[in-house]
């Protein structure tokens, strides 16, 4: 038996229909079972219980065994003095506050009923993809999709939480986050640090004030990135010479060789090619921020991304790879992986911080229009029968399988619930 079967069967039965008995024979009625506490202290505050003739108000501490009250050491914390209830499996031992008073006892044991016990077992003891893969037809695919919007808000606070973090080290610069932000987003999940670093030494007062000259922007990007060759080629060599002309303040020191990895990276994916594509990007007339924040559909930025590059990487995946016969400019698909993983989280955050609701709404409208991502999480969860149609449903259930499937959360999972009603 595990506490949080206890705990959600405590939060979601329904009580109202019949009195119980505690362990020592006094009738018992749950008027509220209470609100669930994630802080430290009892269990559930605020539940209301009538026991033999009075009504009580107060907390409702919940264990496996009673005698875990002794082990938790409860009896010296004065948090627990308001204890009400102790709700337990089994009692093995009874329990006593100060002036040896027996705190009320409720052993569920008699009362989950065995389908309940049979059910919980059965998804926490198997090793499947995801452990309920064998009774996803009994699923109502609608509620639980419902109770998925949950799951995208969670995802969008976990970027929020990365977000942050830049926000800070940019002491509250919008600009500056945003920037730092996208650039993460071009390098992928392979290069996403070491475009950070690149934005963060080719800061966006920099890029704004060469956005007009791409081939200056160029010179400074691929200097301080460290992925210029020794031995060069006739482009190359341009792109030092332009960069040993720039004023001293706007040649940052070069990042070390390496930092930026071709490992299990497509030639599509190749940091040079990104890198072009995101001076692209940068040199969009206007500011950026202005850009992001008035974004209003999937169409408008593919619009911005997808552009022909100049020059050099027309046909070029790196300083050293040609690429014939294959378009180098950004494609629909990572115009869209942007949008979902920089965009939109950016807008979220953005309009957290500033408690504008209609921008938060956007971020969520913006997935809502776009076609659901293919990967072999969302292809696995499709083969399942599970509903993944929008960007916001694949994002959510990105999350649902990393941070509930996977470690079996499965009590607080939409679709989960639905096996225990
Ligand atoms: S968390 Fe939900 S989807 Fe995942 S295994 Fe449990 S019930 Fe299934």
């Amino acid at each position: 038996m595990k506490e949080d079967l206890l705990q959600y069967f405590w939060r979601t039965h329904n009580w109202k229909d019949r009195l119980y008995v505690t362990t020592n024979g006094l009738p018992i009625h749950i008027v509220t079972p209470g609100i669930l506490n994630h802080d430290a202290g009892p269990d559930f505050s605020n539940a209301k219980i009538r026991i033999g003739d009075e009504l009580w108000v107060g907390n409702v501490e919940i264990h496996v065994r009673s005698s875990e009250w002794y082990i938790h050491r409860h009896q010296y914390d004065p948090a627990y003095r308001t204890v009400i209830l102790h709700v337990v499996w089994t009692e093995d031992q009874p329990v006593f506050m100060d002036e040896n008073i027996r705190i009320p006892c409720l052993a569920l044991k008699s009362i989950i009923s065995k389908e309940i016990l049979d059910n919980y077992e059965r998804l926490m003891n198997n090793a499947l993809w995801v452990p309920c893969q064998n009774v996803v037809n009994r699923f109502d695919m609608e509620k639980g999709l419902l109770g998925m919007n949950a799951r995208l808000v969670e995802k969008f606070e976990d970027k929020s939480a990365v977000l942050q973090h830049i926000f800070d080290k940019t002491k509250g610069d919008w600009n500056e986050t945003l920037h730092r932000f996208i650039a993460r987003g071009f390098g992928l999940n392979v290069n996403g640090d070491a475009f950070e670093l690149l934005a963060e030494k080719m800061n966006y007062q920099l890029t704004q004030k060469y956005q007009h000259d791409p081939v200056k922007l160029e010179a400074i990007a691929f200097s301080a990135s460290g992925l210029i060759p020794d031995g060069n080629s006739d482009h190359t060599e341009k792109l030092w010479q332009i960069y040993q002309t720039l004023p001293h303040n706007d040649r940052p020191t070069p990042l070390a060789q390496g930092v930026f990895k071709f490992f299990r990276t497509r030639p599509s994916n190749f940091p040079g090619l990104r890198i072009a594509q995101w001076l692209k990007f940068l040199s969009n007339p206007g500011s950026l921020f202005d850009t992001v924040i008035n974004l209003n559909s999937p169409i408008e930025f593919s619009a911005i991304i997808c552009q022909p590059l100049d020059e050099f990487w027309k046909n070029h995946f790196s300083f050293t790879a040609e690429a014939k016969n294959f378009s180098t400019q950004a494609g629909k698909d990572f115009a869209d992986l942007l949008l979902i993983n920089s965009i939109a989280p950016f807008l979220f955050f953005y309009g957290k911080i500033t408690d504008n609701y209609e921008l938060r709404q956007k971020a969520v409208d913006l997935l809502d229009a776009m076609k659901a991502e293919s990967n072999s999480v969302i292809r696995g969860f499709h083969q399942l029968g599970f509903p993944i149609n929008f960007a916001s449903h694949s994002q959510a259930f990105l999350l649902l399988k990393k941070k509930y499937c996977d470690r079996k959360r499965c009590l607080e999972c939409p679709f989960g619930v639905q096996i225990f009603k």
